[in-house]
């Protein structure tokens, strides 16, 4: 796999070993930028803004092209991500088919031009114009998804791109650029691989003018530190510990379904998983029994098989910590009533696993798993369930439960975060924008909304004392 740079595929005198998480082994190498590299990316991305900039219409045939340049590939590009991030081939083809959508998605979107009243003005408006150079950089949980939320809003906008996909999952990112370059403007998208060191000379680096960042709450605050220091633009797209509260008329099995698949998605690794769960006294049991015969039933294995339901956790650092958490959670005096250990002995496999009998300030319970293991917490008063539901520090999305949509979304809307979904989790659309509260991001991503975060704003103003021309 090659880096796309000024239109090139470059290899570099370096390169990383890419793990396979279902059986550890070594699937191929991708190259390590450096710094006189990433130069040339940036540098490449700032001599193509001036004429990308100009004219949306061939930014939108672009964006059009590009999506249907991803669906002619889609297999390739799905058996790469099920190799390199462990999901079931089925979602990973769901993975690309989501991305071609957004570029399609965004490809229709405008930059309204907004008009506005003020004194003396005969002409007043308010312009969006594009940023520059945009530095964008991605986890490994959806790493094709993740980098068309990035790609297409910021190209339609106007603004050049240079993007890193993880260290863990650069191999089908690498071979997406591949694919777009004949059909994208030389610099106009450059993507380059590398560890976290190249993150943050992206953050450091002189000519991005904002950085896009999807990742971690720990890393996302050095990228805002970073950023501060050239007041740099930022979306920070974090972690979160989403809450599922089931109101005391719902239904147990129809609840268990849809909540066991919103927590268990991506083998969890998904940021608006589910992460905790409220069930109310009278529903306690029957909830538990459903999502724990859910559990055992799970066919878990390499993703690249096809009667598999879930794939193994992406790394190795991250199926220690998982491991980790369910230990402490043991120690702790939580119950295992489902999984709780490693499956076999090759592959970072872990068993779906559900905890019960945990405190709030439990490990599993006040920290983002990210990861196949699932706190169930039960309460007696629906206010009480809310304040914890909304303690600590993450505000990314929550879900209520009920038989009645109404009086379920009046709950939803006292949780403290930026999506609060009713009888349902992890409905994600192009649409809908994403924005996470407190540590959980600065800034929106997807939607209209989305896609001017990566404008200005331009105040056009002409006095009435100019008379117009025409
Ligand atoms: P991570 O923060 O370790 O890495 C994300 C990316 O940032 C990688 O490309 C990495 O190389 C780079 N990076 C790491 N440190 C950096 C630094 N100091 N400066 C610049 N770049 C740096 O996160 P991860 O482990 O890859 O992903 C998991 C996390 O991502 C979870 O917390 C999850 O909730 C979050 N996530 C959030 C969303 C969202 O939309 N809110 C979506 C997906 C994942």
């Amino acid at each position: 796999m090659k880096m796309l740079i000024s239109g090139i595929l470059m290899e570099s005198a370096e390169t990383f070993p890419v793990i396979n998480p279902a059986n550890e082994e070594i699937i191929a190498s991708a190259p390590q930028c450096s710094r006189g590299m990433l130069d040339d990316a940036f540098s490449a991305a700032e001599t193509a803004f001036e004429s990308w900039s100009r004219d949306i219409h061939v930014r939108r045939d672009v964006l059009t092209a590009c999506a249907a340049a991803m669906r002619d590939n889609a297999d390739e590009l799905a058996r790469l991500v099920t190799q390199e991030q462990g999901k079931p081939l089925a979602k990973a083809q769901r993975e690309i088919g989501g991305a071609a959508r957004w570029f399609e998605y965004t490809a229709e979107l405008d930059l309204p031009v907004e008009p506005i009243t003020v004194p003396g003005q005969r002409r007043a408006e308010i312009h969006r114009r594009p940023l520059g150079v945009v530095a964008a950089i991605i986890p490994w949980n959806y790493p094709i998804m993740t980098a068309a939320w990035k790609i297409a809003p910021a190209l339609l906008a106007g603004n050049t791109v240079v993007l890193k996909p993880s260290p863990y999952t650069p191999l089908a990112t690498l071979r997406l650029g591949e694919i777009l370059r004949p059909h994208i403007p030389e610099g106009v998208l450059n993507i380059v691989s590398g560890g976290d060191d190249l993150g943050v000379w992206m953050t450091a680096h002189k000519t991005p003018r904002k950085i896009a960042f999807t990742g971690s709450t720990d890393a996302g605050k050095s990228v805002a530190a970073a950023a501060a220091n050239d007041l740099k633009r930022v979306t920070l797209e974090l972690g979160g510990n989403d809450p599922a509260i089931v109101l005391a008329d719902a239904d147990p099995k129809t609840v268990a379904n849809g909540i066991f698949t919103a927590a268990f998605e991506n083998s969890g690794q998904v940021c608006v998983a589910i992460k905790r769960v409220y069930l109310p006294d009278n529903l306690y049991q029957p909830v538990l029994d459903e999502m724990t015969a859910l559990a055992n039933n799970v066919k878990l294995g390499d993703g690249l098989n096809e009667d598999v339901d879930m794939g193994p956790v992406n790394n190795r650092a991250q199926f220690e910590r998982v491991l980790e958490l369910i230990e402490d959670s043991r120690q702790r005096g939580g119950a295992v009533i489902a999984g709780g250990k490693r499956k076999g002995d090759t592959g970072y496999f872990i068993e779906p696993t559900i905890i019960t009998d945990l405190a709030d300030d439990a490990r599993l319970v006040a920290e983002e798993q990210f990861g196949p293991a699932l706190p169930i917490l039960r309460y007696s008063d629906i206010d009480d369930a809310l304040a914890r539901a909304n303690a600590g520090h993450f505000g990314l999305a929550g879900s209520v439960w009920g038989a009645d949509g109404d009086s379920a979304a009046e709950v939803a809307g006292k949780l403290n975060c930026g999506t609060a979904w009713v009888n349902q989790h992890l409905a994600i659309t192009p649409q809908a924008p994403i924005a996470g509260r407190k540590w959980s991001g600065v800034g929106i991503e997807n939607g209209p909304l989305g896609l001017l975060q990566y404008t200005d704003l331009q105040i056009v103003e002409v006095p009435e004392t100019q008379a117009a021309t025409a």
